[in-house]
């Protein structure tokens, strides 16, 4: 029996792309969590996966039929220093798979072992991390926020060394596919034009097949990747959400937010937030992640030139074009999105100005970022649920004279009060992955071996737009606002 149905599209690409590597097999392996309806989306049968032999195959000690493991190769930015050879140093690609709805998805372990490209590093990764990120990268699934998704976490049995001795741990990553901006900067560097038209054309065919029908295809894939891009940033701000190490490595093409590190969510709302311990200049901060991702995608754009035209001149012409669309697109879903938070259905000239201000005031007032947006829902439904928005502010009248100005508008809206808090309620999520509570449920699985706050948070976390009365604690804030939080790099 084919228990994955692989057919891999990125291994058929010329040796250059990549490494052939197995993954090392771990010594105890032992099942933390299936993400079984994400198995079933993948048409993979979960009762398999969790057995015996499936287990073997997430934890990297048993290669699945049809599998190609391969580590990718990719270069990057990181912290704006180019480095041209980074590419998988702890994950291989196992292949990829056609799910029920016909797209394309990468099944890739990460955290099985050394690969040509792992440098220094043990090509392992620590329980915590990987806890973290199949935590938070479900929990933006269910925000529907693009991401990659986690299918499985596997204890290895085997310790890891980082500043002490920590469990290990392999999670399976399922991606739209991990081809990253670094990845075309990879053959960039080498000027490797074949190679480079090689991943472009993949790209195309597999992440912007409507862009390979356009006059110039090229140019429409730098169009689609900065479209996409734009509008996936605009939706980290409107839930808080820091990436953290938004290198180019760190960049999918295809859209989807990758690489969860030190990522985390802001309690108290303040555009200058850092959460990494090695973001010493704010790079990453909240507030510069849509500058970044320009930067970033800029990067993009160079290794294209040769592709968007024959001629220099009329190429940088192109990719400043296509980059010159990343502003309005951004501003379009940033401030369309900040407008639905509010329950503005259509967005007007001064409604920026509006959101702009209720940030201003969040931040002089160190409001509770997620807790403003939803206890609004209620306030905008009934005058009396008022006092718990202003609560949240240092100084409440602060909010009181915005809120006139919110009332005036809303009632231009012109739509029943009731529908407007439903409408706001969908896109205001009541549940995030709050930082004390992640830190506590890693707490629990590393040093007690207890998962249950892992399993009752994902829980949570998969209904994040429901009142779940029953688990109200998960979306209070952290005593003090969480100031001074700090996260590590996922190594
Ligand atoms: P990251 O900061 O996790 O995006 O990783 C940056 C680079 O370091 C990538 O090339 C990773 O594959 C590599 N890397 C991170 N952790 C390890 C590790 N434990 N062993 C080998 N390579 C690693
Ligand atoms: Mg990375």
């Amino acid at each position: 029996m084919t228990a994955f149905p692989f057919d891999n599209s990125y291994a058929r690409l010329p040796e250059r792309f990549f490494a052939r590597r197995t993954p090392t097999p771990a010594e105890a392996p032992r099942l933390i969590r299936l993400n079984r309806d994400l198995a079933d989306e993948l048409g993979l049968d979960a009762g398999w996966l969790a057995g015996p032999e499936g287990v073997a195959a997430l934890a990297g000690n048993a290669v699945p039929e049809g599998a190609d493991p391969i580590a990718a190769a990719y270069a990057g930015h990181q912290f704006g220093q180019f480095v041209p050879q980074l590419g998988d140093g702890r994950a291989v690609l196992l292949g990829e798979v056609i799910d029920r709805n016909g797209r394309r998805r990468d099944i890739q372990l990460k955290g099985s072992g050394p690969t040509p490209f792992s440098r220094r590093g043990d090509g392992r990764a620590a329980l915590g991390p990987v806890l973290r990120e199949y935590l938070v990268s479900e929990a933006m699934a269910a925000l529907g926020i693009p991401t990659t998704r986690a299918l499985a976490a596997v204890a290895t049995g085997e310790p890891v060394v980082r500043e002490t001795r920590l469990p290990g741990a392999v999670l399976t990553r399922v991606a739209a596919s991990h081809i990253r901006v670094g990845t075309f900067q990879y053959f960039a560097a080498r000027g490797d034009a074949e190679a480079l038209r090689a991943l472009a054309d993949h790209v195309l065919a597999r992440h912007y097949p409507e862009a390979a029908e356009a006059a110039n295809p090229y140019r429409a894939l730098l169009d689609g990747v900065v479209a996409a891009q734009a509008e996936l940033v605009a939706r980290w701000l409107l839930v808080g959400f820091v990436h953290g190490v938004m290198n180019t490595d760190n960049m999918a093409v295809a859209g989807e937010t990758i690489d969860y590190g030190p990522c985390a969510f802001l309690d108290a709302y303040d555009p200058r937030t850092v959460f990494s311990s090695i973001d010493r200049n704010g790079r990453y901060a909240y507030g510069e992640q849509p500058r970044i991702a320009l930067w970033n995608l800029t990067r993009l754009a160079e290794t294209l030139l040769p592709l968007l035209a024959d001629d220099e001149t009329a190429a940088v012409a192109e990719a400043e074009a296509a980059l010159a669309g990343y502003a309005p697109r951004f501003e379009a879903a940033y401030h369309g999105g900040l407008g639905r938070k509010l329950g503005l259905g259509s967005l007007q000239p001064d409604d920026p100005a509006l959101s702009g201000d209720l940030l201003k005031r969040m931040a002089e007032n160190q409001a509770d970022f997620t807790l403003t947006f939803r206890t609004l829902c209620a306030a905008a439904e009934r005058p009396e649920a008022t006092a718990a928005v202003r609560d949240l502010f240092v100084d409440p009248t602060a909010f009181d004279t915005w809120a006139d100005r919110w009332r005036e508008r809303l009632a231009r809206e012109d739509r029943d009060p009731a529908a407007t808090a439903a409408g706001m309620r969908a896109v205001n999520p009541a549940f995030i992955p709050r930082n004390h509570r992640v830190e506590a449920m890693i707490e629990a699985a590393v040093e007690r071996n207890d998962f249950e706050p892992f399993a009752e948070l994902l829980e949570v976390l998969s209904r994040p737009y429901a009142d779940q009365p029953a688990h109200a604690r998960y979306a209070e804030a952290p005593e003090g606002g969480g100031v001074g939080y700090r996260t590590f790099c996922g190594t």
